[in-house]
């Protein structure tokens, strides 16, 4: 099962991915961990991203297609994966559609999960809130200044990556703003 999760930030991609990852046993491959990974440990991608990432801003496209490209190659992804957070642009899309026909690889289901806009920050802070009880640290981009960039970024740079997979005919929607154990059926039977 190889599978894309799309959404705005505070969809509930990450919970909806983790619970996919039990179910299929396979990896979640998100971009923004991949990231925060590098930035915490210092490497020269993570370097150049950090500032951009906690800002709200994306990362280059050249930047996150590189970190895909090696990931799906990787032993735990052969058997399928879930990408989570990639892609977030129209030319990342097209990068991933000839990253996997060099590898002969398909996609199994691209789906959506639908947000009302209005709650987001609210599930933003309510993530940051859980953070701080649970003894972490909260992300840098979890505030209102750096969220409405990621929601602007969202709206013109990732929204057009659904229309892209729309205009194919292989998108299918899932409603993200229904109670978490909802949204994980209405997953289970989009991909069944
Ligand atoms: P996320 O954990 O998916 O919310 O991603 C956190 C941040 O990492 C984003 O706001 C971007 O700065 C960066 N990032 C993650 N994935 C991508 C991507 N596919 N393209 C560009 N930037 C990304």
């Amino acid at each position: 099962m190889r599978l894309i999760l799309l959404g705005p930030p505070g969809a509930g991609k990450g919970t909806q991915s983790e619970r996919l990852v039990k179910t299929y046993g396979i990896p979640q491959l998100s971009t923004g961990d991949m990231l925060r990974a590098a930035v915490k440990a210092g490497t020269p991608v993570g370097l150049k991203a950090k500032a951009v990432m906690d800002a709200g801003g994306l990362v280059s496209d050249e930047i996150v297609i590189g970190i895909i490209k090696d990931r799906i190659k990787e032993a735990d992804a052969a058997k399928g994966f879930i990408l989570d957070g990639f892609p977030r642009t129209v030319a990342q899309a097209e990068a991933l559609d000839t990253l996997l026909k060099a590898e002969n690889m398909n996609l199994d289901a691209i789906v959506e999960l639908k947000v009302d806009e209005k709650a987001l920050l609210a599930r933003i802070e309510n993530r940051a809130r859980e953070t701080v009880a649970a003894g972490g640290t909260v992300r840098a981009d979890d505030n209102p200044e750096s969220f409405k960039i990621r929601l602007d970024a969202y709206r013109e740079q990732t929204a057009p990556v659904s229309a892209y997979y729309a205009g194919q005919g292989r998108l299918k929607t899932v409603d993200g703003m229904a109670p978490i154990d909802d949204v994980t059926k209405a997953l289970d039977k989009a991909l069944g």
